[in-house]
C-alpha cells in the first residue's frame, strides 16, 4: 500500500497530537510532534538563562544552536515517542506552563526554524509520516497528500490544556492557561517567518463539538479517500 504524508496544523490545544497519534498507530506510520522540538529548544534556552520574563538573548541562542541535539525514542509502554534533549528525556519538562509561556518567542526566530524544519523534512523523507505543528502543510511538507487544519473555540482548548496539566499534577490557574493559549495563537499567527495559516488545500476540522472517536473516524475516512485517489 502506498504511503502518504499527513500534515496536521492548527491552533494551540486543538487536539492535533491526539489525532496524529491515533492515526500513526492505526496506519503504522511515524508520528512527529514538531511542537516538542520547539519546546526542547526553549528548554535549552531557559537552562542557559537566555530567556525569562525580562529578557531574551537571541544572539546567544543562535550562536549555540549547534549544541542542541533533539531525538525521539519510542516508549512502548506509552505507545509514542518521547523527546530527548542532548541525551536527556525531557518529555515531562517541556510540557510545563513556563515552557509554554516562552516557546512562541523562541519559535519566531528564523535560525531556530531553519534548523528544525531541516530535521523534520529528513524525518519525513520516506513518507508514511503524520506530523503536527503550525507550518507543516505550508512550509515543511507543502506537497503533503493530506493536510488538515484543526480549530476549536479558545475556551474548549484552554479547558482541555488545563485538564491535561491538572491531571499530571501541575498547579495552574484556568485563566493563566487561557491567556497562554491566546498569546501563543497571536504570536504564532503574526510572526514573519512561517506564520500559522491554513494552507489553501488544507481541510478544516472544527472539533469543538466532536468526540474523539467521531473526529478519528472523520479523519480516517479522509485518509482512505486520499489513498483511494492515489491507487
Ligand atoms: O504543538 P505545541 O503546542 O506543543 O507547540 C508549541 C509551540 O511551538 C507553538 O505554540 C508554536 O509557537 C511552536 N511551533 C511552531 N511550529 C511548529 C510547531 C510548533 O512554531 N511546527
Amino acid at each position: 500500500m502506498q504511503k502518504i504524508t499527513i500534515a496536521i496544523d492548527g491552533f494551540s490545544s486543538t487536539g492535533k497530537s491526539t489525532v496524529a497519534k491515533q492515526l500513526a498507530k492505526h496506519l503504522g506510520y511515524i508520528y512527529v510532534d514538531t511542537g516538542a522540538m520547539y519546546r526542547a529548544v526553549t528548554l535549552f534556552t531557559m537552562q542557559n538563562g537566555w530567556i525569562d520574563n525580562d529578557q531574551f538573548d537571541v544572539a546567544s541562542l543562535v550562536t549555540n544552536l549547534d549544541k542542541v541535539t533533539i531525538n525521539f525514542k519510542f516508549n512502548p509502554e506509552l505507545g509514542f515517542a518521547e523527546v530527548y534533549l542532548n541525551g536527556a528525556n525531557v518529555e515531562r519538562e517541556i510540557r510545563t506552563l513556563e515552557v509554554s509561556s516562552y516557546v512562541s518567542k523562541v519559535a519566531a526566530i528564523p535560525e531556530v526554524r531553519y534548523q528544525l524544519v531541516k530535521q523534520q523534512q529528513l524525518m519525513g523523507k520516506d513518507k508514511g509520516v503524520v506530523m503536527d505543528g503550525r507550518d507543516i502543510g505550508t512550509v515543511v511538507f507543502p506537497y503533503a497528500e493530506l493536510k488538515l487544519f484543526m480549530t476549536a473555540s479558545a475556551d474548549k482548548r484552554a479547558t482541555r490544556r488545563f485538564d491535561e496539566l491538572i491531571s499530571r499534577g501541575d498547579i495552574v490557574k484556568y485563566e493563566d492557561v487561557l491567556r497562554n493559549v491566546q498569546e501563543r495563537d497571536y504570536i504564532d499567527s503574526h510572526r514573519e517567518d512561517s506564520p500559522l495559516v491554513k494552507a489553501d488545500d488544507a481541510i478544516e476540522i472544527d472539533n469543538s463539538d466532536l468526540t474523539l472517536e467521531a473526529q478519528f473516524q472523520k479523519i480516517l475516512s479522509l485518509v482512505n479517500k486520499t489513498l483511494e485517489k492515489l491507487a
